[in-house]
C-alpha cells in the first residue's frame, strides 16, 4: 500500500488554519472520551458524561437546563467551566429557505467570526439527509462549483460541523420528523483538506449515546486529495468514501478540477484501489454530467475502463447552474445512455435526483451570501 510522504501529510493542514486560534473552544468540539477526561481532570466521575451527552445530543438543548439526570457534581462543573474555558456556542441559523417542492431546506449559518456557511437538509420518501460544510469557502477551485468560485476562507472546527447536524435535527423535530438518517460531507469545502477536524466531528455525531448516525450512513466526499484517501484506509475509518471524478483523462479533468494537477488520475485511481483493497469497502464515484464535455457514451466506456476491477458505484449528477460557469446540464436521455453503458460494464450506477436548485442548494451551488452580493 502506498504510504504518505512527509509533504503529503503536511498538505492535509493546507490551506492554513486561518483565525483558528481566535475562536473559543466549544463543548461540541469534544468527543465523548474527551468529555470524560475533562470531568475526571476536575474530580467529577466520568459517568456524568452520559447525562450531559443526552442533554446535548438527544434533547438537543442549547443551554443545559435543570433536569433529573443533571446531578449536583455535573451542575457544579458546568457552572464553573461553561463560558470560561468551554462554550456552548453554536453557529446561529440566520435563514432557513425551503425549495418550492418542499423536499429541500437550506440553512444559512453564521459562525462566531461572522463567516457564513450553508447546510442542506434533503428529504426523500421516509428519510432525510443532511449535507454539511467542512470549510468556509474552498481552495480546490472546481470550475463549475460556486463554493470554489468564492475561494477559501478557513477550515471549520469539529464543533462547527457537529452544530450543523444538530441544527438539522432541531429543524426536523420542529416539523414533527424523527430526525436524520444520513449525513454527507458534500457541502462547502474539501473534507480531506480538514482531515483531523472532520474525523473528530464524525466520531461525535456517530456516537451511539447521542445523535447516533450510523457510520455506514455517513459519506465523506473528496475531489481527489490522495493523501487523505490513503489515510482513511490506513486508519480503517468506517465511513463511506465518495470521489468526484468527472473526467477520464488528465487534460479533461485538470480543466474542471485543478487539484488534478497535484494528484493526477493514475495516483487517484491507485489510491481508490488501495482504499478498496485495504478496507473492503465500495468506492462511490461522482460524475457531474456536462453537455458535450463529458456526457457521451464514449466517456462512459472510458470511465468503465478506468475503474475496471474496482468495487464501485457511480453516481451521475446533472450539472446545476452557477454564476461563473457557462457549461450546460446534460439532458435525461444522455444520463440514461451513460448509465446504461456503465451498467452493461457491470457497475452499479444511479442518476441522482436533483434537489433544491431553485434555492441554490443543489450540488456545487453553495456559496456564502456575503460573496454572492459582491
Ligand atoms: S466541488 Fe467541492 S472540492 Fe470542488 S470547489 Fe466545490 S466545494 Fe471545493
Amino acid at each position: 500500500m502506498g504510504g504518505l510522504s512527509q509533504s503529503d501529510r503536511a498538505w492535509g493542514d493546507l490551506p492554513p488554519l486561518a483565525k483558528h486560534g481566535q475562536i473559543p473552544r466549544s463543548i461540541y468540539d469534544l468527543t465523548y472520551s474527551d468529555l470524560e477526561d475533562r470531568l475526571v481532570a476536575n474530580g467529577v466521575r466520568p459517568l456524568h458524561a452520559k447525562s450531559l451527552w443526552r442533554a446535548l445530543y438527544q434533547r438537543l438543548e442549547t443551554e443545559i437546563v435543570q433536569h433529573s439526570d443533571i446531578l449536583p457534581p455535573l451542575r457544579r462543573w458546568l457552572d464553573k467551566h461553561l463560558n470560561t474555558d468551554l462554550t456552548l456556542d453554536t453557529p446561529a441559523v440566520t435563514e432557513c429557505i425551503g425549495s418550492a417542492d418542499g423536499y429541500t431546506k437550506k440553512l444559512l449559518l453564521r459562525l462566531a467570526d461572522h463567516q457564513e456557511i450553508e447546510t442542506v437538509i434533503m428529504g426523500y420518501p421516509g428519510r432525510f439527509t443532511a449535507c454539511i460544510s467542512t470549510q468556509a469557502g474552498c481552495a480546490m477551485g472546481c470550475v463549475f462549483c460556486a463554493t470554489g468560485q468564492m475561494g477559501f476562507v478557513r477550515n471549520l472546527r469539529a464543533g462547527e460541523m457537529v452544530a450543523q447536524v444538530l441544527h438539522a435535527q432541531r429543524q426536523l423535530r420542529s416539523q414533527g420528523e424523527s430526525g436524520l438518517r444520513n449525513v454527507v460531507l458534500m457541502g462547502m469545502g474539501e473534507p480531506l483538506a480538514n482531515y483531523d477536524a472532520v474525523i473528530q466531528a464524525l466520531r461525535i455525531i456517530s456516537n451511539t449515546r447521542g445523535t447516533n448516525i450510523g457510520t455506514a450512513r455517513i459519506t465523506i466526499s473528496t475531489v481527489g486529495v490522495v493523501p487523505g484517501i490513503i489515510r482513511l484506509a490506513e486508519e480503517g475509518q468506517p465511513y463511506n468514501l465518495a470521489v468526484s471524478l468527472h473526467a477520464t483523462t488528465d487534460a479533461e479533468r485538470s480543466a474542471l478540477v485543478p487539484v488534478n494537477h497535484r494528484w493526477p488520475l493514475a495516483a487517484l485511481i491507485g489510491a481508490c484501489r488501495t482504499y478498496s483493497a485495504t478496507t473492503g469497502r465500495r468506492v462511490f464515484f461522482g460524475w457531474t454530467l456536462i453537455e458535450d464535455q463529458n456526457d457521451s457514451r464514449d466517456h462512459a466506456r472510458r470511465l468503465a475502463e478506468l475503474i475496471r476491477g474496482l468495487d464501485a458505484h457511480v453516481n451521475l449528477i446533472q450539472l446545476n447552474p452557477t454564476r461563473d460557469f457557462d457549461g450546460r446540464s446534460s439532458g435525461l436521455n444522455a444520463a440514461v445512455a451513460f448509465r446504461t453503458v456503465l451498467q452493461e460494464a457491470g457497475f452499479a450506477c444511479t442518476i441522482r435526483q436533483r434537489r433544491g436548485i431553485d434555492v441554490a442548494a443543489g450540488c456545487g451551488q453553495l456559496r456564502s451570501a456575503q460573496t454572492v452580493s459582491r
